[in-house]
């Protein structure tokens, strides 16, 4: 289809209107295509070759409003470190509406009513992050916005201490709503009526087959609950940490949003923490299944007039248990298990190995590939090696090898099994640092090589050969700071 031809939904306007803004967007100077992604093209039903013109270009710097679209922000509050803050929003995003039930959000488009001290602009180095980041999250399985094109452009904006080429990320998802967007509509004068609204915008957006049922509210935070404990549970399989699991970066659809400054584990740390400014580590690896429980118990509180709150937080205690159990089925797949067949989920043995990998000095996600690819225990060596330390990982082979007996399993039947959970590439900062420092002198190559590599993770790609190896200790676990 054509981007003329695009049909646009705008679907929020009967909300009060003091909980949006139209406006139109500030464009940036000089617009130039970084990138575009065919896969989120499809899913729209966009033309590749549309993605090639002036007008797309227009259309991404916001000079260009496709038919019907009227770009809007949204309020929200939030929690941010476990303080409320009572009015936050889209700062420097502007939602063009609704297209085959995705809705596109330009990020960096300028400064809206909600900006309060920011500039509304997103940064070169920020936006590529997001871009490819969140396609290396949906190849392997885990819930997440989806990011169509990036534009970057001869207008500057000032980071810490640098200056640096601002840039616009057109991204998508099935919902913008956000756990901070039900706190601020709990905190309206009429916060009965703006919460009803909401919740059926969610209901309809996200879980539209609770449309008819009786307590519907309530069974749309039960859905949540269960994707947002499938979220999580991925997460930590992955060794992914958000870094700013504020509510208002928590989605009501149960997706990954707001990629700030996250990372894939490199060398395994349970207590490893990726923001910088998150001193004390609230949103450690190990404390986010714990955080994102808190976040949802703040959407109960919310949720208060228009459900019983009680019924809520008695569901809350599935929670963990939820988590737990996609947590050790799939690091059951990371190890070609099959739990079922030795009467247990294997968590011993799991808990087993984080410690080995933690004490051993280990890049997390290639010790998986590692493991995939070894055809023998006699010889651990193509594993081993690429640890710092040796005995605890020697050790733990001991402890699996015992557990491959009592399953009766083989190399081959594990290798099947780990050949789907285990990539050879995992998207790490220090390879997205890499596309950022070229496209910086205006080689946007590397951004969509790693592009190709996040969509692509299980393949070979042999150039890229060194992407596959563990990370350079000099650049492992490094923190990032907020600065966007
Ligand atoms: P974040 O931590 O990126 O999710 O942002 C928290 C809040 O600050 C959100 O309401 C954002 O819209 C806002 N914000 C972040 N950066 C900027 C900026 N450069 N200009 C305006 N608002 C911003
Ligand atoms: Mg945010």
């Amino acid at each position: 289809m054509k981007l003329n031809d695009l049909k646009v939904d705008m679907d929020y306007f009967h909300m009060d209107g003091n909980l949006y803004q139209k406006l139109e967007a500030t464009p940036l100077k000089n617009p130039k295509l970084v990138s575009y992604n065919k896969q989120a093209c499809d899913l729209i039903g966009l033309d590749y070759s549309e993605c090639e013109t002036n007008e797309f270009l227009e259309f991404i710097n916001g000079s260009k409003v496709l038919k019907n679209s009227k770009p809007f922000s949204m309020v929200y509050a939030g929690h941010q470190f476990g303080y409320f803050v009572p009015q936050l929003g889209d700062g420097r995003a502007i939602n063009l509406g609704c297209v085959n039930k995705w809705h596109l959000q330009t990020k960096g488009s300028g400064a809206t009513k909600y900006s309060r001290r920011g500039d509304g602009r997103a940064v070169l180095r920020s936006s590529i992050r997001e871009y490819i980041m969140s396609e290396a999250m949906h190849s392997l399985g885990i819930p997440t916005t989806r990011a169509l094109a990036i534009i970057d452009s001869d207008t500057f904006a000032h980071r810490e201490w640098e200056k640096e080429s601002c840039s616009i990320v057109l991204r998508m998802s099935p919902s913008w709503i956000r756990i901070g967007t039900f706190e601020f509509f709990a905190n309206t004068s009429n916060a009965k009526e703006n919460l009803t609204k909401l919740a059926d915008y969610v209901i309809e957006e996200s879980y539209s087959h609770l449309k008819d049922e009786e307590k519907k509210y309530e069974k749309m935070f039960y859905s949540l609950v269960d994707k947002t404990a499938l979220m999580l549970a991925k997460w930590q399989v992955y060794g992914f940490m958000h870094g700013v699991m504020n509510t208002d970066n928590f989605s009501m659809a149960g997706v990954t949003i707001d990629y700030g400054p996250f990372a894939f584990m490199d060398y395994f740390d349970k207590n490893c923490i990726c923001n910088h400014t998150d001193s004390e580590g609230r949103y450690s690896y190990n404390n986010q299944p714990y955080v994102a429980r808190w976040n949802l118990m703040v959407l109960a509180h919310s949720l208060k007039e228009i459900c019983d709150e009680n019924k809520l937080l008695e569901y809350m205690q599935t929670f963990l248990p939820q988590h737990e159990n996609i947590y050790l089925q799939d690091m059951n797949k990371r190890l070609g298990l099959d739990a079922s067949k030795s009467g247990n989920s294997n968590l011993d043995l799991i808990v087993e190995l984080l410690g080995a990998l933690e004490s051993s000095k280990m890049d997390y996600n290639v010790f998986f590939y590692g493991l995939t690819n070894l055809d023998s225990f006699e010889d651990l060596s193509s594993v081993i090696n690429l640890a710092v330390f040796r005995t605890p990982l020697e050790d733990w082979f001991e402890s699996y090898k015992k557990v491959c007996e009592k399953e009766k399993s083989s190399f081959e039947n594990r290798k099947e099994i780990m050949k789907k959970a285990n990539p050879k590439y995992i998207i790490k900062n220090y390879m997205l640092q890499d596309a950022i420092e070229l496209a910086h002198s205006g080689d946007y190559t590397l951004v969509n090589d790693l592009l190709d590599i996040a969509q692509n993770p299980f393949d070979e790609h042999k150039k890229f050969d060194k992407y596959s190896k563990p990370t350079p200790m000099k650049f492992a676990n490094i923190k990032l700071s907020c600065s966007s």
